[in-house]
């Protein structure tokens, strides 16, 4: 199971990891992914240890609401102008591999390419 003393999302929220902060505020985070899959890879997570999407439920609603309504200008401010896509990982078939709820922004080539390969 996944517990915040261990998870490395926490840790660079406590500061004891470095990361490329780009915004914060009372209940989120957001900073470039450290393997960036596109010129613009963002992500955005809550400052509250959540394991996964798969484990939210309509109380989290607000929170969730609160980091899509970011990435926009988190996309823009990045270079990703002419659009982005929002990725989130959610559970063993989601191929989540950071047990701390993220949201994925990329962006900033031009095309993505496909959602999935077909
Ligand atoms: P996911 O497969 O959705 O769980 O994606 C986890 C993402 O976290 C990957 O894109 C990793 O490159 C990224 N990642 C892992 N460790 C770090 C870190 N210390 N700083 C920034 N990004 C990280
Ligand atoms: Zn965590």
């Amino acid at each position: 199971m996944s517990s915040p003393d261990d998870c490395i999302f926490c840790k660079i929220i406590r500061g004891e990891i470095p990361a490329g902060k780009v915004y914060e505020d009372d209940d989120v985070l957001a900073f470039l992914d450290i393997k960036p899959v596109a010129p613009v890879h963002v992500l955005v997570i809550p400052k509250k240890h959540i394991a996964s999407l798969t484990q939210v439920d309509k109380t989290d609603a607000l929170l969730l609401g609160k980091m899509l309504a970011l990435a926009p200008a988190l996309a823009v401010a990045q270079g990703a102008d002419d659009g982005f896509r929002i990725i989130i990982n959610a559970g063993r078939v989601g191929m989540q591999e950071v047990p701390h709820l993220h949201i994925h922004i990329i962006g900033g080539s031009h095309p993505l390419g496909p959602m999935l390969a077909r």
